[in-house]
């Protein structure tokens, strides 16, 4: 679905050159959540834009199936003089397919998860989890293949954290989509992710990966008397 092989990627500035990704590789299995962590700076950012193809790896190959990608980031960058509804419909303008067939899709992907009644609102009378919320409908409106997710629960408090990771992976697992998540958080990693692959330090490349198999759904995996072994595990392989 999606393999990083031997890809080394570096910024060129006139300060110089820096070496953000060296060596990488992992794969994402179709329908597979994996989880990238690593410390802050490490290249997770420039990893999630060589996959979609935004940035070109200096050396190595990126197979990718023929699906798009849709992203998913920290901000939830939705449109305050757009509704809820608007927003939704933002990716068929973008991507010329914004046609009644597509349109009555979006909305049902959004009332299928609870948005029937925020449609004609105004994201400013959203919470942030509701937010969160619409952006990932947003992303999915325009059927994507791959899901990319660049730390999207970080801006978020702890509580509302918590909430809204479990439903945002509940509704990518339930709508079968593959999902690539970058984070620092390993607590998120390990309940979300049915891989989580560990980083080095700048340059980024993989120092561990994990299948996690244990409990099936975030929140069986927090109670889980697994998690605190997985947790040290990682810690370790993270250096911290
Ligand atoms: P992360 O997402 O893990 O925090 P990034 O992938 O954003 O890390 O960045 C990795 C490294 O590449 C950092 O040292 C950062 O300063 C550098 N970097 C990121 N984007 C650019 C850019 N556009 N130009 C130059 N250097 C960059
Ligand atoms: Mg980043």
């Amino acid at each position: 679905m999606l393999e990083f092989k031997q890809i080394s990627y570096s910024y060129h500035t006139k300060k110089g050159e820096t070496a953000a990704v060296s060596d990488l590789n992992f794969k994402v299995g179709k329908g597979q959540f994996v989880s990238v962590i690593g410390p802050s700076g490490c290249g997770k950012s420039t990893i999630l834009s060589l996959a979609a193809g935004l940035l070109s790896p200096s050396s190595g190959e990126i197979i990718t199936g023929s699906g798009e990608f849709g992203y998913m980031l920290q901000k939830d960058a939705l449109f305050e003089w757009r509704s809820v509804e608007q927003n939704i419909f933002l990716p068929l303008e973008i991507k010329r397919v914004n046609t009644a067939e597509m349109r009555a899709k979006a909305v049902a992907l959004a009332e299928k998860y609870g948005l029937k009644d925020f449609l004609k609102k105004s994201p400013s009378q959203l919470s942030g989890g509701m937010r969160q919320r619409v952006a990932l409908i947003r992303t999915l409106a325009a059927q994507p293949e791959i899901l990319l997710l660049d730390e999207p629960f970080s801006a978020l408090d702890y509580q509302t954290r918590l909430e809204v990771c479990d439903d945002v992976q509940s509704i990518i697992k339930s709508e079968k989509k593959t999902a690539l998540l970058v984070t620092h958080d390993i607590s998120e990693a390990i309940a979300l992710s049915d891989k989580v692959v560990v980083l080095s330090s700048r340059p980024a490349h993989v120092v561990a990966e994990h299948d996690i198999t244990f409990a099936d759904t975030p929140k069986g995996r927090r109670n889980d008397s697994h998690f605190a072994a997985m947790f040290e595990i990682l810690r370790k392989e993270l250096g911290i």
